[in-house]
């Protein structure tokens, strides 16, 4: 089922998530079934308010509009980030619990990862590209990071008024 996508302002978006003990098919199949919808390429899932620490990735998306990418979906539990190299990987960020925000953002080009996958295997994997790029912005959602706290203080500065008007849009639909 299609959930409702929580925006910036949205105190859930700040909390830390809880380690998932029981694994529900039911949340990764809300997840898949919202981002379809929304058309973007990660999801986690307190964007969709739940508190607990799953996302995940389906570059479909890009794939459709660029063949050198390769289509994948992942499920990703209770996922660890293990090392990041010094190499450093730039690219244009956006966020369903953003809208109509893209901004450059700094981030490790590849990363050691650990998690479960939906069959509560545990993989181990050195990852990079954009699956790298996608996994660090969902982890951060796990965490109460958002990536526009990851771009400089300029850029941010620029776009105070946007996140200004999201917040205010946020609490309104809260009151509604
Ligand atoms: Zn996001």
């Amino acid at each position: 089922m299609k959930a409702k996508v929580l925006t910036y302002g949205s105190p859930t978006l700040r909390k830390h998530a809880e380690d998932v003990s029981d694994f529900s098919s039911e949340l990764v199949k809300n997840l898949f079934d919202t981002l379809a919808v929304e058309g973007g390429i990660g999801l986690a899932a307190p964007q969709i308010g739940v508190l607990q620490r799953v996302f995940i990735i389906s570059t479909e998306p890009l794939a459709d509009d660029d063949s050198s990418v390769e289509s994948f979906k992942r499920v990703v539990i209770n996922p660890e980030i293990t090392e990041v190299s010094k190499e450093i990987s730039m690219y244009n960020e956006g966020c369903l619990s953003i809208p109509e925000l893209f901004e450059m953002v700094e981030r490790p080009k590849s990363i050691r990862v650990r998690y479960f996958d939906e069959n509560m295997n545990e993989i181990c994997r050195q990852i990079d590209g954009i699956e790298a790029r996608i996994f660090q912005h969902e982890y951060d959602h796990l965490e109460g990071i958002l990536f526009v706290d990851r771009i400089s203080p300029i850029r941010k500065a620029i776009i105070a008024n946007k996140l200004k008007r999201l917040h205010r849009i946020s609490k309104n639909a809260k009151r509604g």
